[in-house]
């Protein structure tokens, strides 16, 4: 019998990253639901298991590298091989000009959001390498957009034309998230690996008060597309919530 693909996704106890768990386990595959907060993450691995998917809790903290040791070691043991990652887990910052921001600040939000991924990453790749072709896809934000920066231009829509966001932690981290992905999909190519970014688009969710106009389930769309890729497909991109390419 076939074995069913497996994947892992951060920061999936709710928001973003619990649809995408979902909907990728109602594609079949066995989903590693990560989760930093052990009640949080079982609660919601609990909750998908009881719709009838193959939803395990899989504890791991992107910012403690001790935990992100132990899940690799679990996983290793458990099917020694991997064929999806999904670096979903982020934190928000605050809206706060970059004169008034400490680095302190901005170190604090890329020790999740990008130093996080960067360390899942190479925890999971020898298991990734291990498939006969994987995909990993990181959960990044129109907000990191340069081009957009560049135009003074507000993705999101958000605010008025001429006003690109006012937060340097948080904006900056999502650019840094894309010029890594970047970085390891030119590493990985033609090793069978694709690497790409999406932004999920303006979501409701706690990250922002669930101020967004776009459902988890909208949301989850393009990051579960990168997932599913097939293998002719691309490598090296920026998905916007629509699935076409960001600067
Ligand atoms: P949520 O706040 O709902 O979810 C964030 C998730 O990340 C939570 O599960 C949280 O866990 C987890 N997390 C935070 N820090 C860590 C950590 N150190 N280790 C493991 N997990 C962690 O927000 P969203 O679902 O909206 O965000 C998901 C992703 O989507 C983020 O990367 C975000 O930047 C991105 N995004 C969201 C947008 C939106 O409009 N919502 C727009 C663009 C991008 P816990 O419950 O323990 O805090």
């Amino acid at each position: 019998a076939d074995t069913a693909r497996i994947a892992v996704v951060t920061g999936a106890n709710k928001g973003i990253g619990r649809e995408i768990a979902r909907q990728l386990a109602e594609r079949g595959l066995t989903v590693y639901l990560g989760a930093r907060d052990e009640q949080r993450g079982r609660a919601a691995a609990d909750a998908l298991r009881a719709e009838g998917h193959d939803v395990r809790f899989l504890h791991l903290d992107v910012t403690d590298e001790t935990s992100v040791a132990r899940a690799a070691g679990r996983l290793q043991e458990e099917s020694g091989v991997l064929h999806v990652l999904v670096n979903n887990a982020g934190i928000g910052g605050p809206m706060q000009p970059p004169s008034e921001t400490p680095a302190e600040q901005v170190r604090a939000v890329y020790e999740t959001n990008v130093f996080g991924a960067i360390t899942v990453t190479n925890a999971l790749l020898p298991l990734l390498r291990k498939a006969p072709s994987a995909r990993i896809v990181n959960v990044s934000s129109a907000i990191g957009s340069l081009s957009a920066a560049a135009a003074n231009h507000d993705p999101t829509g958000v605010h008025p034309p001429g006003q690109f966001p006012v937060m340097l932690s948080y904006a900056t981290s999502k650019s840094a998230l894309n010029a890594v992905t970047l970085a390891y999909a030119n590493e990985l190519r033609g090793t069978g690996i694709l690497v790409n970014a999406a932004s999920p688009g303006f979501v409701a969710t706690d990250i922002n008060g669930h101020h967004g106009q776009l459902t988890t389930e909208q949301g989850a769309h393009i990051p579960v597309l990168l997932a599913t890729l097939d293998d002719d497909g691309p490598t090296a991109r920026f998905l916007g919530e629509d699935g076409t390419p960001e600067g």
